[in-house]
């Protein structure tokens, strides 16, 4: 019989997958690590394993012990699940902006959500930050993983995302691509790839225009989960050699084409990153071997990136011809 003891055992060892049609034209190699094949659908797994089993060691959490984490997203996902596995409380405190169904999931996994107004100072006793931290503080037994200052977060990339990717391409990786929001991702991958190539590996960051990463002021984007407006100690710049920026319109226009065109139902910042990966192998030579990982599957966004309205709305869908309601005079 071949079966895996728990869900938490399918975590990592994700598949590369070649891109074939939104790279035509260029000679360099492009492969997809699809991230969204982890149990909980995203990367977000790995790093939830990885600071878990580190406070246990550390004796941070204990037995009976609750994880409480102000996120909305695929890093809930991931510690709920893990708590499920070992018997843990979870608490997610979150933002009013978050949708209903992002909420739900965290509590079909059996989680509490904890939602607090968007519209308040972050000083407001009733701010996101606030309602976590006297949460933290009230309850007993209660740990913060705390993603954006936890060492674990990049560990856990360096101890498996980086030297997964080393092994699936036989060590001829050229050039590493991925988005940054802890900036855990970059730091751990591209940290290891550093040094098991002598620094031959170049380590490409995406990052949303308006984001302090690459040089904006914070201003508001709609790409999620990546970009930030603070600079957290989860993420080590001196790793990326460049950090290229991505429009909203061009992150969320490609993550409709590798639906379309490569069969990856993927998140917007999943575009982002393929848009940055496939301008580093449009000046790169067909020797190049690049790696650009996909965080997200995109069924959390099909009331966003695609749906039609929404795209509009915003001005992003280039209309090419009449469509069919024209056409039927609808
Ligand atoms: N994409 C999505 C959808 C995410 O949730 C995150 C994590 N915030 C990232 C990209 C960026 O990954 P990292 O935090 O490791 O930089």
């Amino acid at each position: 019989m071949r079966y895996v003891d728990n869900v938490v055992d399918l975590i990592g060892n994700t598949p590369l997958v070649r891109f074939r049609n939104v790279s035509a034209g260029l000679s360099a190699t492009v492969l997809a690590k699809v991230e969204y094949l982890n149990p909980g659908g995203s990367v977000k797994d790995r790093i939830a394993t990885r600071m878990i089993e580190a406070a246990e060691a550390e004796g941070l959490l204990k037995p009976g012990g609750t994880i409480v984490e102000p996120t909305s997203g695929n890093t809930g996902v991931g510690l709920a699940l893990v708590a499920q596995a070992k018997g843990y409380r979870c608490v997610f405190v979150c933002p009013d902006k978050v949708s209903e169904d992002k909420q739900n999931v965290l509590r079909a996994y059996g989680a509490e959500v904890v939602v607090c107004p968007t519209a308040v100072a972050p000083e407001d006793p009733r701010s996101y930050y606030n309602v976590s931290d006297r949460l933290v503080r009230e309850i007993p037994g209660a740990w913060k993983p705390d993603q954006y200052s936890n060492p674990h977060n990049p560990r856990s990339h360096y101890e498996t995302t980086g030297p997964e990717i080393w092994e699936q391409t036989d060590g001829r990786v050229t050039h590493f691509v991925a988005g940054v929001g802890t900036g855990g991702t970059i730091s751990g991958v591209g940290r290891y790839l550093k040094e098991i190539s002598g620094g031959q590996v170049k380590i490409i960051g995406a990052d949303p225009e308006g984001s302090v990463y690459s040089g904006g002021t914070g201003r508001p984007y709609l790409v999620e989960g990546v970009g930030e407006d603070f600079w957290p100690t989860a993420f080590d710049r001196t790793v990326c050699d460049e950090i290229i920026e991505v429009t909203d319109r061009e992150s969320f226009e490609l993550t409709r084409r590798l639906a379309r065109e490569e069969g990856l139902l993927v998140g917007g910042s999943c575009g982002m990153a393929a848009v940055a990966a496939l301008r580093v192998a449009a000046s790169a030579g067909p020797d190049a071997v690049v790696v650009v990982l996909l965080p997200d599957g995109g069924r959390g966004y099909l009331s966003k990136v695609f749906n039609d309205d929404w795209m509009s709305r915003y001005g992003f869908l280039a209309v090419e011809g009449p469509t069919v309601a024209d056409v039927l005079g609808a």
